[in-house]
C-alpha cells in the first residue's frame, strides 16, 4: 500500500540546490544531495534526497538526472521593453566616442523618440515575430518570467498594438508575460512638450481614455509613468498613477534616473508596487519607501549602457530595509537578455554580494511583479520554474564573466530547453 503523492516528474543527482530566502533576508538557502519532485506544473517536495523519497512516490515519474549540476529557481526579469520596431545599434556605437548632440547633429533621431518612430512604423505581426526572438534567447538564459511594458506606441493605437503583442506572446510561448501599460513612457513626439494645454490634453487622453481601456481589456495589470526632469512632473504623475489604481491597476514607476523630481516619495505615497532606476533617490525616500513596502528596481545594464555619471547606490537602500530587485531594462538603448549579466554588473559596479543579487533576480523581482507567493523561490507547492547551470560552485555565477551556464530549464513543470537537445 502506498498512499504518497505521485510525482510527475523528478529532478535529482544535483550537487547543490539553491533555493532561496532564508530566515536572514541577505542568504540564501543551499541544500546539498538534494532533489526535487514535479506534479502538475508544481514543486511537490524539495529537500535532501533521502526526505523527498520519503514524502513522495517517485515510482513512476520521469527522472531528470542532472549529474552533479547546480539546480536554482527561474530568473525573473521585472522591468522590461520587450517589444520594440528596431535597434538603435548605430547610436549606440557611436556614444562611444560622441554626445547626444553631436550624434543629433548628425541627423539621427535617438532615444526614447527614436523608439517611438521606430515601433510606430513596425506592424503587429514584426513586432511579435522579433519578441518571440529575444524571449527565446531569455529563457535559455534561464529566465522563465518577464515583465513587459509598452511604452513607445504614445497614441492609443500604436500602444494598444503592443499590448496586445504581450498578449499573443503570453499565449505563444511557455513564459509567463507580465503586461504593463506604460502609455506615459514620453509625451508625443508630435506635441510640445514644454505648452502647458499640449501637455494636458495628452494626460487627459491618458487619464480619460486610454487608462479606462486598458483597464476593461485587461491587457495590463500595472500602469507605469517615466517621472524625471523632461518628462512628467511629480503631480502629473500622481493623477496619471492613481487613475490607473483606481482602475485596478497597480502603480509602477520610472524615476530619480536623471534627477530627483519627488517621484520616489510619491511611490511611497500611493504605494507603488515597485520604483525602478533610482540613481537619485535620498535617503529620507529610501526610509519611505521601505516603510511603505515599495520594491526598488535596481537596472545596471541601463547605468552601463549609458556609462551613467551617477551609478545607483544599493547599499544604502538595503541598509534603509528596502527590498530591492533586478531588471535587465532590455530596449533598443540598452539591450541585454541576460539577468545572468545584470547580476554580474550588480556586483562587480554596484557593490552588491552575490546572495544579494540572485535574491534581487529571484524573489525580489518576482515582489516587484507582486508573484512572490508563486514564483521566485524554489518551495512546495511554488510553479515548478527552474534552472540547472552548468558550474561547480555557485560563485561562478559572476567569475566567469561571459558566458551561459544554463543547460537546462523548466518551466510549469515542463522542460522548455535542454542544450543537449538544442
Ligand atoms: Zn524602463
Amino acid at each position: 500500500m502506498n498512499d504518497k503523492p505521485k510525482a510527475d516528474a523528478y529532478v535529482t543527482g544535483a550537487s547543490e540546490i539553491v533555493t532561496g530566502l532564508s530566515e536572514d533576508p541577505a542568504r540564501l538557502v543551499r541544500t546539498n544531495k538534494a532533489s526535487l519532485a514535479i506534479k502538475d506544473d508544481r514543486i511537490l517536495s524539495i529537500g535532501p534526497t533521502c526526505q523527498v523519497e520519503a514524502e513522495v512516490d517517485v515510482s513512476a515519474a520521469t527522472v531528470i538526472d542532472v549529474a552533479g549540476k547546480m539546480v536554482a529557481p527561474g530568473f525573473v526579469d521585472c522591468h522590461t521593453h520587450l517589444v520594440f520596431g528596431k535597434s538603435r545599434s548605430r547610436e549606440f556605437a557611436l556614444k562611444m566616442t560622441r554626445t547626444s548632440s553631436e550624434i543629433e547633429a548628425m541627423g539621427l533621431d535617438i532615444g526614447i523618440p527614436a523608439s517611438i518612430r521606430m515601433t510606430r512604423q513596425t506592424a503587429e505581426d514584426e513586432l511579435f515575430a522579433s519578441a518571440m526572438d529575444r524571449l527565446s534567447r531569455m529563457q535559455r538564459h534561464g529566465t522563465t518570467t518577464v515583465e513587459s511594458k509598452s511604452g513607445y506606441g504614445i497614441n492609443w493605437p500604436d500602444e494598444l498594438k503592443m499590448l496586445r503583442v504581450n498578449q499573443r506572446l503570453a499565449d505563444a510561448q511557455p513564459l509567463d508575460i507580465v503586461s504593463t501599460f506604460l502609455g506615459a513612457h514620453d509625451f508625443p513626439p508630435e506635441i510640445d512638450r514644454n505648452r502647458q494645454p499640449e501637455r494636458t490634453r495628452y494626460i487627459d487622453t491618458l487619464i480619460q481614455e486610454m487608462i479606462p481601456e486598458v483597464a476593461e481589456s485587461g491587457l495590463a495589470e500595472f500602469c507605469d509613468i517615466y517621472c524625471d526632469d523632461g518628462y512628467y512632473t511629480a503631480e502629473e504623475s500622481r493623477r496619471i498613477l492613481q487613475a490607473g489604481i483606481n482602475h485596478g491597476l497597480r502603480a509602477k514607476i520610472h524615476t530619480d534616473a536623471y534627477s530627483g523630481i519627488g517621484g520616489s516619495a510619491l511611490s511611497a505615497d500611493l504605494p507603488a508596487i515597485s520604483a525602478d532606476h533610482l540613481n537619485h533617490t535620498s535617503p529620507a525616500e529610501m526610509k519611505a519607501m521601505a516603510k511603505a513596502g515599495v520594491v526598488g528596481v535596481i537596472l545596471p545594464a541601463l547605468d552601463f549602457a549609458v556609462a551613467h555619471p551617477r551609478p545607483v547606490t544599493p547599499r544604502p537602500m538595503i541598509d534603509a530595509g528596502m527590498t530591492l530587485a533586478l531588471g535587465t531594462n532590455l530596449n533598443p538603448g540598452n539591450w541585454t537578455e541576460s539577468m545572468r549579466f545584470v547580476i554580474l554588473l550588480a556586483c562587480r559596479n554596484h557593490g552588491m554580494s552575490l546572495e544579494e543579487a540572485f535574491l534581487a533576480a529571484t524573489i525580489g523581482a518576482a515582489k516587484a511583479i507582486g508573484c512572490d507567493t508563486e514564483i521566485g523561490t524554489l518551495e512546495s507547492g511554488k510553479k515548478a520554474d527552474i534552472q540547472i547551470w552548468d558550474i561547480p560552485e555557485f560563485e561562478h555565477l559572476i567569475y566567469r564573466m561571459d558566458f551561459n551556464p544554463v543547460v537546462l530549464v523548466i518551466k510549469n513543470g515542463r522542460i522548455v530547453f535542454d542544450n543537449d537537445r538544442s
